[in-house]
């Protein structure tokens, strides 16, 4: 068992980075990274954005993780150093190049914002969109998860289909657009994962769904399990289920070898 996608006290998770590394090591992972968020938009930061680590302390993140490696890593537990960078076409690349400079051992690609507007934030966000605005949202989100791989610069991509958390689902069939998205993926030689954090919100489904998940199979994408935990209790959580759901699309391998997750 092996997971990338995770988040201490750094970030927005709730414990510290140690006792991350310590509680994946007892639920027995062999691999395990943490994955903080590091965001910088292109309009700036705002309250909004404040789920990012300190972004002035990016080198300090780096050495407390080398130093969690020093202590646990031993012949059965590989401790991981990765970041969850927001993918904003305008300055990826920049973003990309300055994270690099790091010893990383990966980097996800995430999409959290439609333009200024925060796809995760709350209900009451999408409560307050236009008429057409939820579409809107959902034909741009698909395009951004497409220009993301594209780009070539991500080891993973987050958490696909983000959008339908609070269960604002768009009024048309975007397979199309999720398809194209998919091909990128393919065609970047990247993996993509099931973020299980899904099934404890609103939406109650893994990101991204099972036709999704399907379909990722059948052009030969590598999946990764992802609890996106953001507490130590949620390391593993909904893992069998996320298992159970890959073996029905028929994965038999449930989590890419870290090996196949290209980092650029
Ligand atoms: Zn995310
Ligand atoms: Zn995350």
């Amino acid at each position: 068992m092996n997971s990338y996608h995770n988040h201490c006290n750094w970030s927005d998770g709730s414990n510290d980075m140690r006792d991350m590394y310590r509680a994946a090591k007892e639920a027995g992972f062999r691999e395990f990274g943490l994955s903080d968020h590091y965001v910088k938009t292109p309009f700036g930061d705002n309250e909004i954005t404040s789920y990012s680590m300190d972004k002035s302390r990016l080198a300090e993140y780096v050495e407390a993780c080398l130093a969690c490696k020093k202590e646990f890593d031993s012949d059965d537990f590989t401790v991981r150093l990765g970041v969850e960078v927001d993918f904003f076409p305008e300055n990826a690349e920049a973003v990309a190049k300055e994270l690099l400079q790091y010893p990383f051992d990966y980097l996800i690609g995430s999409i959290h914002f439609s333009n200024e507007f925060p796809i995760d934030h709350t209900a009451a966000c999408w409560e307050a969109l236009p008429p057409g605005g939820v579409d809107e949202i959902w034909h741009d989100y698909w395009k951004k998860i497409r220009l993301a791989a594209e780009s070539g610069l991500y080891s993973f991509i987050g958490h696909l289909d983000l959008p339908k958390k609070f269960c604002f689902y768009p009024n048309y069939d975007y397979t199309d657009e999720a398809i194209a998205a998919l091909k990128a993926i393919k065609a970047a030689g990247i993996a993509m994962e099931i973020n299980t954090a899904g099934w404890a919100k609103p939406c109650k489904s893994a990101y991204p769904s099972r036709n999704i998940v399907k379909m990722a199979h059948e052009m030969g994408i590598p999946m990764l399990i992802s609890s996106d935990a953001h507490d130590t209790r949620h390391v593993a959580r909904f893992f069998p289920e996320a298992e159970e759901c890959l073996r029905e699309a028929g994965y038999s391998v449930f989590t890419c070898a870290f090996e196949k997750m290209r980092r650029k």
